[in-house]
């Protein structure tokens, strides 16, 4: 069995009495849902987090990192920090999950479980799209890093921002990092020399939020100039001849290329027959159960890993699901923390996902909008916001700090 670091011993086989539950991911699902789990059961229950890396790091700082005003150590902290005391980190890969043997093989040996949750989030493959591989992004820190480098350099010219597949973690990202490079270069004095145009392959930003956000983040587009172009579906990027040919047969000439990466399940879900027809694991929206997994209030699955189809609707032919984002991985790992605590004490689980949660738009000139959803809500999600203020990025500042905190 595999080593692991932290106050709890490595899992070693069911002992009666005490449960193992292994966490796949200790991004900001897994740490809700381990944390809540420590929190809530002896320590006779072994709590165990899986994960190769040992930064966390949040997500919304890549776009400062992209523009030269933070650093990655700025972004993330260190893994283990974050976990309850308690908590046991296994520096490892899952490599194998097999539910029937109720164990997970990993870089470091098997582990045995007797609940499991899978957070490895969403992989990034730049790959999925003939040319795209030549791509900036600031959708990975490597990428954010190179791109501070390449913007510090880029004296004018076309610069393409292109969202070539949906779903993508933070719809709002794309349109926040194209309204903070304005402001970049105009800060610069380069303003007049930069075209930025954004093309989507999304019918409208941010669609689950609704039409009025919709229009709201095309407003903001139009009033800097910035080009917007939606239903841009991508064939291939010409990286010589620095075009994207789009499959209605239009063409976009770009300077410099930055692209948000086709998301895609990891490899391990896949081969473990848990992916539903979305290309994502299917889940029960309210308590996070696989709906393949064969063992009842035993196999869970929370974040970006997931897709939870949406009740309601704001044009019927065009169906919804929720957004990818921390908020919600945190808040599902928190509902699943409750569940497996309430089972492994011998009661009911209660707790349920609400599919509520927020989300921050930087704007430049030091102002943001909060916005929060309720994305359950009939007969279409809601989401509500206040105009852009200083003070809702001072609350998206302390939500960054509030997730790096230490906990031991
Ligand atoms: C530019 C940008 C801006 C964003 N802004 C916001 C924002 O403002 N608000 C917000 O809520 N969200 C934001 N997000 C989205 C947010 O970062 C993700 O939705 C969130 O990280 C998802 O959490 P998760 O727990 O599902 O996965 P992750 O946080 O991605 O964690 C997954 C973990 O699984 C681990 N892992 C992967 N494979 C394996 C394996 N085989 N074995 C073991 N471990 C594995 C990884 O190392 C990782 O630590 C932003 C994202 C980007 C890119």
């Amino acid at each position: 069995m595999a080593q692991t670091s932290g106050a709890t011993p490595a899992p070693t086989g069911t002992v009666h009495g005490t449960t193992q539950t292994v966490i796949l991911g200790g991004g900001f699902g897994g740490l809700a849902a381990a944390n809540t789990l420590r929190r809530a059961l002896p320590r006779a229950h072994a709590v165990t987090v899986i994960d190769p890396s040992r930064r966390f790091l949040v997500g919304a700082g890549k776009t400062w990192v992209m523009l030269g005003e933070r650093k990655f150590e700025e972004i993330s902290a260190d893994r283990a920090r974050l976990l309850e005391p308690g908590v046991a980190l296994l520096s490892a890969e899952a490599t194998a999950i097999d539910l029937a043997g109720r164990t997970v093989q990993t870089t470091a040996g098997p582990v045995r479980w007797d609940y499991l949750v899978i957070a490895m989030g969403a992989a990034l493959r730049l790959d999925a799209v003939p040319g795209l591989d030549g791509a900036h992004t600031f959708y990975t820190v490597e990428g954010a890093e190179q791109l501070r480098t390449v913007l510090a350099g880029f004296a004018g010219g076309e610069i393409a921002l292109l969202i070539p597949k949906a779903p993508f973690k933070c719809p709002p990202a794309p349109y926040e990092a194209a309204l903070l490079l304005h402001e970049y270069f105009a800060k610069r004095g380069r303003g007049g020399a930069v075209k930025l145009n954004l093309y989507t392959v999304e019918g409208t930003p941010m669609a689950t939020a609704g039409p009025e956000m919709g229009q709201y983040i095309r407003g903001e587009l139009a009033s800097r100039g910035i080009g917007f172009f939606t239903q841009k579906a991508v064939a291939r990027v010409d990286q010589a001849g620095r075009k994207i040919e789009f499959a209605d047969g239009s063409n976009a000439a770009y300077d410099l290329l930055i692209a948000v990466p086709p998301h895609e399940a990891p490899a391990i879900v896949k081969a473990a027959n848990l992916l539903g027809p979305s290309g994502w694991i299917a889940v029960d929206p309210r308590t996070l159960e696989i709906k393949a997994a064969p063992a009842e209030g035993r196999v869970y699955a929370i974040g970006d890993i997931t897709s939870v189809p949406l009740p309601g609707r704001f044009k019927p032919e065009v169906p919804l699901s929720l957004p990818k984002a921390g908020v919600m991985a945190a808040a599902q790992g928190e509902v699943v923390g409750q569940r497996i605590a309430s089972l492994a004490s011998g009661q009911t689980p209660t707790a349920a996902f609400a599919g509520e949660g927020f989300c921050y738009l930087e704007l430049g000139g030091a102002c943001a909008v909060k916005a929060n959803g309720a994305f359950f809500s009939l007969p279409h999600p809601v989401m509500s916001k206040q105009p852009p203020s200083r003070e809702q990025l001072a609350d998206k500042l302390a939500w960054v700090a509030r997730s790096l905190a230490p906990r031991r």
